[in-house]
């Protein structure tokens, strides 16, 4: 059995179990110590499915004999603790849910789970989704692998943390806002954000339901292309879910990028952004541009507002999805309640973290009589123009190209009590939710030995466009191919 199986790509992985080199149980095996030896460092998982996860994999490995094996049979994968798995821990986070064991599977879950792959665990989270640091997590911030005082971003903090570690060679996650994409370049792998309604978000706990989409974070653009083949498409138990044909992701990375038309985006380049992280932006531009691809600036006047516009619909959109957490319907409940309103109330008080009630004030202030036409109209109007001017954008070129954050991870505990430094560092990837639009960021250097991201968005339905792109530059760069020290 190779002693390296951790450092293999899902790709590789599937290649080596395909020729039978390993099984899926000694696989299974190797990352389940590892996760044992390294999960108290890093804090990547709040459940690890150990049992469940040697089960899979023999299953897998009698499919694989019995020649039944799906595309991803005996692959391990983790899931962000925010998509439901039947039996088993399902926390969002949040004390809210701190025992809440799923009776279904999500779609993702169950997708995976059929095409073979084998759940090693479920990861750490900012409480609900919210956050950009892991933070926020009842369970305890996650730490960034390339230092461990650092933060590994957020919200999928624990996807990213586990696979930059190599616990895991792939992890799902969700973005609302940006939280595959900046962990992603915060720790150096790939998180790619598919377009709004491209994968299911049936059994993914809602945050802000306009934005939300379920993707996933990976070492490679061809893992992610593997996976999203598999998640992507149609679920009926959706409403937000679009008919709209699964492309062969695989096949679309070979292409070439000559001719490719990158957008860079002036504003993005400005101040705000770490300087050091802008050269390696823009070096990585320059290799796009050395393979063909053709640079031009293009004008997003309205880009500026989609923090502020962010930040006024999805509070208001969660002030609604949380309502449903109240002790008596869903989540925690107060012990020896006085009456339904002390229920109600400390429920609630003790269920929710500070960052979520904050969230939840906000929203309900915003969605409240007089200032509904204020807060939440405007900001729809706003969130529209913003849409508009990609779009407009989208005539030009093919892709719009930047960094995926202003700064390289930032030390834990350096921005947790100032809100508004902590939403900045959204600024680059909110459009894309804002605008539905799919969005990917791979790693394209260090800082101060702390990996940064490049930042893709395409049109809808343009995952081909970004995995393509990724796949080039990854090809011309050994950037995400880097692993930290402690976890060779
Ligand atoms: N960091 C953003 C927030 O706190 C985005 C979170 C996300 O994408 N889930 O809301």
């Amino acid at each position: 059995m190779a002693l390296d199986l951790h450092a293999q790509t899902l790709t590789q992985l599937a290649a080596g179990l395909e020729r039978g080199d390993f099984s899926s149980v000694e696989l299974t095996e190797a990352l389940l110590a590892r996760i044992e030896t390294h999960e108290q460092a890093l804090n990547a998982f709040i459940t690890v499915t150990g049992d469940q996860a040697l089960a899979a994999a023999k299953r897998a490995d009698a499919a694989r004999v019995a020649g039944a094996a799906g595309v991803l049979n005996g692959l391990p994968i983790a899931h962000k603790d925010i998509f439901c798995t039947r039996g088993v821990l399902t926390t969002c986070g949040s004390r809210m849910l701190e025992n809440f064991v799923s009776p279904y599977d999500a779609t993702v879950v169950e997708r995976l789970a059929v095409a073979g792959a084998v759940v090693l665990g479920k990861t750490n989270m900012d409480e609900f989704a919210m956050g950009s640091s892991n933070e926020t997590s009842y369970f305890g911030p996650v730490k960034n692998p390339w230092r461990l005082d650092c933060s590994p971003g957020g919200s999928s903090g624990g996807s990213a943390a586990a696979v930059a570690a190599r616990l895991t060679p792939a992890a799902t996650g969700t973005d609302t806002g940006g939280s595959i994409r900046q962990p992603a370049a915060l720790t150096g792998t790939v998180g790619l954000k598919p377009t709004y309604g491209r994968v299911s978000r049936y059994g993914m706990i809602a945050f802000a339901s306009s934005l939300d989409q379920a993707g996933i974070i990976t070492r490679s653009s061809e893992d992610a292309a593997l996976l999203l083949g598999v998640m992507a498409g149609f679920d009926e138990r959706d409403s937000t879910s679009i008919e709209h044909p699964v492309a062969d992701y695989t096949a679309a990375l070979s292409g070439s990028l000559k001719g490719l038309r990158v957008g860079i985006v002036r504003q993005h380049f400005d101040e705000g952004l770490d300087e050091q992280c802008g050269a390696a932006v823009k070096e990585a531009l320059a290799v796009l541009e050395s393979q063909g691809a053709i640079l031009t600036e293009v004008d997003m006047p309205n880009l500026d507002l989609s923090v502020p516009t962010y930040y006024v619909v999805a509070p208001a959109e969660c002030s609604s999805n949380l309502s449903r957490f109240d002790g008596m319907r869903f989540g925690h409940r107060a012990e020896n309640p006085e009456d339904l309103l002390d229920l109600y109330c400390r429920s609630r008080g003790e269920g929710f973290g500070a960052e979520v009630k904050r969230r939840i004030m906000t929203g309900t202030y915003v969605l409240s009589a007089g200032y509904y036409d204020a807060y939440y109209l405007k900001a729809q109007q706003v969130r529209h123009l913003i849409a508009d001017d990609f779009h407009k954008a989208f005539a030009e070129v093919d892709v719009i190209a930047g960094p995926t954050s202003p700064t390289a991870a930032f030390r834990l505990g350096d921005k947790i009590d100032d809100p508004i430094t902590m939403y900045l560092n959204d600024i680059y990837t909110i459009g894309a939710n804002l605008a539905g639009l799919p969005g990917m960021s791979t790693p394209c250097g260090f800082v101060d030995g702390l990996p940064v991201g490049l930042h893709l968005v395409a049109p809808h339905w343009g995952e081909e466009t970004l995995l393509r792109c990724g796949h080039n530059y990854e090809q011309l760069s050994s950037w995400h191919q880097a692993c930290p020290e402690d976890f060779q």
